[in-house]
């Protein structure tokens, strides 16, 4: 297969002049230029030669062309109706690679689109990259991607990885360290995006666990909601509300005097596995 190296398109930043696409603070545009920042995140997925990339929030096509020149199929979905003739420009150099979708990807199934199971890769606005990044933990299991690698502002990316008995770790951790294994693959400076955003950020690498723990995802959710909502109580208080709870947790030996943060994802687990089967099914 022959594949367009980077170095042989216009540059971005020419793009982005042509089509006038000036970065729309409502829209979270912050865009990135730096071509090998750009290869750097799109090498964290691993070898995409003729893999499936899901990209959500192209904008100009920055990571987009890296991911294509990576010899990816690029799918990619954008809601901004300006930055589409620019990703059609972008597609005409790698015919037959690059899938161009207007539209919201929190309205779109993403996941219809495919056969197999795509990596998705993505640098999106902050509330818009949680929502999907819980939407994409949350559904059925074995999940329909192969890995994420997502930006996220530094915070977000913490409170993903964070250990048990940290100020980071909460129900973003559990949910994450439930059924994936996830890792920040690269901090990423302010000044890399333009205009520069007043935080840091970081790429996040997320891989699916084959078989994590099969609990139900509501239980689950019960429960880190009702404690982490009442983060410095002990349990006995804060779990007080979640019907069985606290019976469940003196079967699987968890102190009642101990606060949220101190209960590993496999605590809280072994909670929700006892509550579900507590439950008529
Ligand atoms: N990926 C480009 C880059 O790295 O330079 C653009 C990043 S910019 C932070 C986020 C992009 O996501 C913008 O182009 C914005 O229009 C798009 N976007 C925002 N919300 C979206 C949504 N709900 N669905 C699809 N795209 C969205």
């Amino acid at each position: 297969m022959s594949v367009t190296p980077v170095t042989d398109l216009r540059p971005l930043r020419e793009v982005i002049q042509r089509h006038g696409l000036s970065a729309n603070k409502a829209l979270g545009q912050n865009f990135l230029f730096d071509q090998q920042l750009l290869a750097r995140i799109a090498r964290v997925p691993g070898d995409l030669h003729e893999a499936e990339v899901l990209e959500v929030g192209p904008g100009p096509g920055g990571l987009t062309r890296a991911l294509l020149s990576a010899g990816a199929r690029v799918t990619a979905i954008e809601r901004d109706r300006r930055c589409i003739p620019a990703l059609e420009e972008l597609g005409a150099a790698f015919p037959g690679r690059l899938r161009v979708i207007e539209g919201d990807a929190l309205e779109i199934d993403a996941r219809a689109m495919f056969d197999g199971r795509p990596h998705i890769a993505s640098n999106l606005p902050y509330n818009v990259g949680t929502a999907l990044f819980v939407g994409w933990l949350s559904a059925d299991w074995e999940p329909w991607w192969q890995s994420l690698t997502l930006m996220f502002q530094r915070e977000v990316a913490d409170r993903i990885i964070a250990p048990t008995d940290g100020d980071a770790y909460g129900r973003l951790a559990v949910l994450a360290q439930w059924r994936s294994t996830a890792r920040i693959a690269m901090p990423v400076h302010r000044s890399a995006f333009t205009p520069p955003p007043k935080i840091m950020s970081a790429v996040v690498h997320v891989v699916p666990s084959t078989a994590p723990e099969g609990v139900s995802m509501r239980t689950l959710e019960r429960l880190t909601a009702a404690a982490f909502g009442q983060r410095r109580k002990m349990l006995r208080q804060s779990l007080k509300g979640v019907e069985g709870a606290l019976a469940a947790a003196e079967t699987v030996g968890i102190d009642p005097t101990r606060r949220a943060e101190t209960v590993s994802v496999k605590e809280f687990v072994a909670l929700a596995r006892v509550l579900d089967e507590g439950r008529p099914a």
